[in-house]
Formats: C-alpha cells, structure tokens, sequence
C-alpha cells in the first residue's frame, strides 16, 4: 500500500488546526472570521471571553469531532469556522485491533501525506495511549523500525494533541468502531510518549503539546499520568527538569557502557552513559522524581548476566526503576529478542542488586504495534 499525499504541502487549501492554537490565538482565529461582529468603523468588535471557553470545551472536555456539535454557538460561528479550520487534522488510514482486543493501533495520515502512528493499550485501570512527537526519527538507534526512513519532520503541537482527541473521541462512544475489549464510555488515563520520533528533538512543539493536554482549560490530565521517553539529550534533560511539571522522564538505556550503547543508539556518542546518568541525577536533585530506564533486551548484544551487574553497579543510588522490554523483532534486522528465560535471568540480577525492575508486557506484535511497524507494514 502506498501513501498518497491528499494536498501538496504549503497548499493554501489545508484549513488551519484549531488544535494548533493557544486560547488566545483561538480567539484572533474567531475574530478574524467575515462573520464576527463588527463595530461602526469596520473593526472587529471582538469575540466574548465565553465563547472561546465554549468551543475549548467541546475540543477537549466533549471531544467534538465537528462543529455541528457545538449546538450553544451561534449558527454563523459554527459555520464560519467549518468553512476556514478543522478539529480533525489527522485521518486514520488503517486500524488494527489485537485478537485479545486490549490494544487498538491506528496509522495516521496528516495533509501532506506524512503518516504516524499511535497505540491504545488497555490495562485493569489504566487505558495507555502511546503517542508520535515526529513523522520518523532522526536518532538511527540500530534496533528501531521508525529509524529505518529517517526523520520525514516535527509533528505540530496539534498534531500531537490531535492524536489524544482521536482516542477520546473513540474511549467516549460506545458507537464508535472498530469493537474492543473496553467498556464504553471512558476515558484516556495515561500518555507515553514512546511512538515514533524522539520527543527531546522537537521539544518546544511536544511541550506546548504537554502543556495543552494538561491545562485545566485544555484536556486536563493530570502530569503524573505523562511520560517522556527519550535516547538522553542530555540539554533537554536538563530543561525538562525546569518545566515545573510532574511529567514522568523515562530514558532509552539499552545498554550500561558507552561502547556498546554507542551502536545501539548513536546519540550515545555526543552524550556519553556516564554523562547521561549525571544529567538524570541532576533532574532527580531537582525534581524528586523517579526515573524510569528503558532497556530492550537483545539476544547476545546486551543481556549477559555481567552486563546486568555493570547496569546494577551504574544505577546504584540513582532513584530509579528499570523496565526491561523484549525486543519486538523488526524484518531483516540482526537482533533478536532475549529468550524468557533469559530475560527473567537479567531481571533477577538487578532485583538481587535491590534495582527496582519490571519485564514490559509485549502488545500487539501481530497487529505490528511496535515501534514504526504499522507505518512500514503499509509502505510495503
Ligand atoms: N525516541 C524516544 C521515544 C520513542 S521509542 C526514545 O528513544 O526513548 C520508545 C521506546 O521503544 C524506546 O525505549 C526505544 O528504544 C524502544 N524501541 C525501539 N525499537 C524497539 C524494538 N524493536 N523493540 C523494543 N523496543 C524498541
């Protein structure tokens, strides 16, 4: 299958997001419509303070999917706005739902043709949403499916945000297909971060993102319930600790020396393991916040129980937790995932060592819900 754009970039045909607005650019948005009031010298007369409230709670508290919906604006309001912007910048060109019916990935098409992905795993309590900060990546980690494009560009803040409201558009309606295990409605309750792209790379889109899905006149969701993943741009990780939001930083280990990090995750070169686990300290320091560890195991690259203790001995002291993920395979690649049986050999070293360690449960893998595969899967 392949992707044919639906407008050429630049194409002054593409209606403005209103996702990509702040409140007061929503609000110059309005006032710049042909229908706004306008006072005896042709001026706007300017939209009331009310009416941007009302349509930021259809956006992100009724997860309008039209104007049509937003029945206590005036007819002329809903229209103009139909006629110039959009809520829905991102269209899903495929779904797939798991045989178990707990994990639902979609591939989106953005207006110039770029796609992404996102994932809804659905847990006891929780409904995870694993979101894309970029169209591809430009990080090149050996292992990674979205490496293999490179990076194609940064997402918008509302395209990131766009994906969150597609879920919770989906969580809210029990009409809405495809049918998953899940009783609707519901809602959204964690974000990961953790899709294609690498969040610290295009970091003031994925911000203004965090920060509208975390207002209380935006999406609302508590801090607490987002998490960061990133390979170690040891600058953003120090800006992130000064954000001043409880927002969850996990980190893309893989391995504890920078030789063999470095040919995992070539970033690893700028920003050496050890330096990386200064930073991580510094944003300890400054935050009081537990940092998770990413460490995907791969069969005879990085699982050797003396690789664990060198891990242990590096994380000593470091208030942390390590999630250890079985490699999801990708086609043609060198690595493969590290057995059960070993995988539950390098977690009992570092819980022996009193690291705090879990084994991620794999999801999806035959809906190709790992890791830029869905995207592959439809360009082949
Ligand atoms: N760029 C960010 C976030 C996206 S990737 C980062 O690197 O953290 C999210 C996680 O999936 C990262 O830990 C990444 O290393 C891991 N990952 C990538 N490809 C994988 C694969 N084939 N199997 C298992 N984990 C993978």
């Amino acid at each position: 299958m392949k992707t044919i754009p639906l407008t050429l970039p630049g194409d002054a045909s593409i209606s403005r997001s209103l996702l990509d607005c702040s409140p007061q650019e929503l609000t110059d948005v309005v006032n710049a419509l042909p229908a706004g009031k306008k006072r005896a010298n042709g001026k706007a007369a300017g939209v009331p303070a009310y009416r941007i409230r009302q349509i930021q709670e259809w956006i992100y508290k009724k997860y309008a999917r039209s104007f049509d919906e937003m029945t206590n604006l005036p007819q002329a309001l809903r229209d103009g706005l139909a006629a110039t912007t959009t809520l829905t910048p991102l269209k899903p060109v495929t779904q797939r739902v798991s045989k178990a019916g707990d994990t639902l990935k979609v591939l989106f098409q953005m207006p110039d043709g770029e796609t992404v992905e996102a994932v809804l795993m659905l847990y006891n309590r929780r409904r995870t949403l694993c979101i894309s900060s970029q169209a591809g990546c430009a990080m090149g980690c050996t292992f990674c499916a979205t490496a293999l494009g490179g990076l194609r560009r940064n997402l918008t803040a509302g395209e990131i945000v766009a994906q969150v409201l597609f879920f919770a558009r989906y969580l809210s309606d029990a009409a809405e297909g495809p049918k998953m295990r899940v009783k609707r409605p519901t809602t959204v309750t964690n974000i990961v971060l953790m899709g294609m792209g690498e969040p610290m790379h295009n970091y003031k889109n994925v911000w203004t993102a965090i920060r509208r899905l975390t207002a209380a006149d935006g999406f609302a969701l508590g801090a607490r319930h987002i998490t960061l993943s990133t390979v170690g741009l040891i600058p953003m990780i120090d800006r992130m600790a000064d954000e001043g939001l409880q927002v969850n930083l996990a980190v893309s280990l893989h391995a504890p020396n920078n030789d063999l990090r470095s040919k995992l995750v070539p970033p690893s070169r700028r920003y050496p393991v050890d330096d990386l686990l200064a930073s991580v300290r510094r944003y300890i320091a400054k935050t009081n916040r537990r940092v998770t560890f990413e460490y995907a195991l791969m069969r005879g690259t990085n699982d050797s129980p003396a690789l664990a203790e060198d891990l242990a001995d590096k994380l000593q002291g470091i208030l942390c937790h390590v999630n250890l993920i079985p490699l999801n395979p990708i086609p043609d690649s060198p690595f493969q995932p590290t057995s059960d049986k070993d995988t539950q050999r390098f977690a009992n070293i570092l819980l022996a060592r009193g690291i705090s360690t879990t084994v991620r449960i794999r999801r999806g893998i035959e809906i190709d819900a790992g890791c830029g595969q869905l995207r592959n899967a439809a360009a082949s």
